[in-house]
């Protein structure tokens, strides 16, 4: 056997060594994922899930320009859009009639430093700032019954303790270790909230502040398969330390013609199957690791075969718009390409039960509502 075979065959069964992770990355796809679905198998078993949200866009001005976005705005630019406070009482109200648990606030980077018409806005509705609105909207997520979790780029550890007792987890996709990709030319580059050492130290700070977090890697956008191996170490290294890192997305690149990246190639099938089988095989085995199936529509039983256990939120009320030319699935439709591959599809909260059941990772406050969805979710 060779040693690429024989660390594969240990890979299957735990988590793969530091020194060994980068010699997995030119192993046969077909090998890999085999390999992802033993560990899969094993450590979350024959169910897959989702998280039935809304997702709220609170607002689409952001300071960096990713040179592969179509989301950011500036002011003035066509289809910019802060979420005001009666569209978001209005959406959280139609999103729990509609069956939601999770209520997810996204937002570009770090508005507020960049945009004065923004905080002028913001004042106007009696709010200091974006953290503050963001707390304002948690708590009216929770009087309606739902879970929030807050995805608002860059947050300090002030802001982080703000956030904390309204959102039953944090996220920021770390996407990539890649220093080179914040060079001149690289998609990075207008960006400065996306250098990794910023995004590495919000991780740790979530860890430290004992807050569940979802952080992701994203493929395709001139990272090497090296730096992605670094990038899942990274993510591993993290968790290690802290033990709060609940899923890692494994979200792949697809180009918007109104972007600098545009006419850039995508990752194909059997790039996203590697990504997702490196995932399985490098991280824990109690993270869970996750890939949109709306960025893929006709890979869902590829990422199943590649070892995901999880699809991500799932909205019936709002569209995906980070990607609005990628229309969610369907339930039914997704229900039954699991039951042809072998698994059960079921929704799940957005905390897992790793943190739902450890004290320390639920803020008292939020306990209540927590537990009350906890057992209406296991009732549905
Ligand atoms: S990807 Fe995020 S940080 Fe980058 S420009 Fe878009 S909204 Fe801003």
């Amino acid at each position: 056997m060779s040693p690429e075979l024989r660390i594969l065959a240990e890979a299957a069964a735990a988590p793969v060594a530091d020194q060994d992770a980068s010699r997995l990355a030119g192993l046969d796809t077909h090998a890999l994922c085999e390999a992802a679905r033993e560990r899969r198998d094993q450590a979350w078993g024959r169910t897959l899930t989702f998280s039935p949200k809304v997702f709220l866009p609170i607002t689409n001005l952001c300071r960096n320009r990713c040179d592969y976005c179509s989301f950011r705005r500036s002011p003035g630019d066509p289809g910019e859009w802060t979420m005001s406070p009666a569209e978001i009482r209005a959406w959280l109200s139609r999103a729990r009639e509609q069956g939601c648990v999770e209520a997810l606030f996204c937002l570009g980077d770090t508005p507020e430093t960049g945009f004065r018409q923004y905080r002028a806005l913001l004042h106007s509705w009696g709010h200091e700032s974006t953290v503050a609105y963001l707390r304002w909207a948690g708590e009216r997520a929770l009087a309606e019954g739902l879970l929030p979790h807050t995805n608002a780029g860059i947050l300090s550890r002030e802001d982080m303790i703000t956030l904390r007792p309204v959102n039953v987890s944090l996220g920021l996709m770390l996407e990539t270790v890649s220093e080179r990709l914040c060079e001149k030319g690289m998609p990075h580059h207008k960006a400065p909230d996306k250098r990794p050492v910023k995004r590495i130290q919000m991780t740790r700070e979530a860890g430290e502040l004992r807050i569940p977090f979802t952080s992701g890697l994203l493929i395709g956008i001139g990272e090497t398969l090296e730096e992605r191996v670094a990038t899942l170490l990274t993510i591993r290294s993290i968790h290690r330390q802290y033990g709060h890192i609940q899923e890692v997305i494994v979200q792949n690149f697809r180009a918007h013609p109104s972007t600098p990246m545009g006419a850039v190639a995508e990752p194909t099938e059997d790039d996203l199957a590697v990504a997702v089988a490196l995932a399985r095989l490098i991280l824990d085995d109690d993270v869970s690791v996750q890939a949109p199936p709306n960025l893929s529509p006709a890979s869902t039983k590829a990422l199943i075969d590649a070892g995901i256990n999880d699809f991500g939120g799932i909205s019936p009320v709002s569209p995906d718009y980070i990607n609005p030319l990628h229309p969610w699935p369907h339930l039914e439709k997704l229900s039954e390409v699991c039951d042809a591959a072998g698994f059960d599809l079921q929704p799940r909260l957005p905390i897992y039960p790793l943190h739902l059941d450890t004290n320390d990772f639920v803020d008292p406050s939020l306990r209540p509502r927590v537990d009350e969805l906890h057992t209406g979710l296991g009732a549905r």
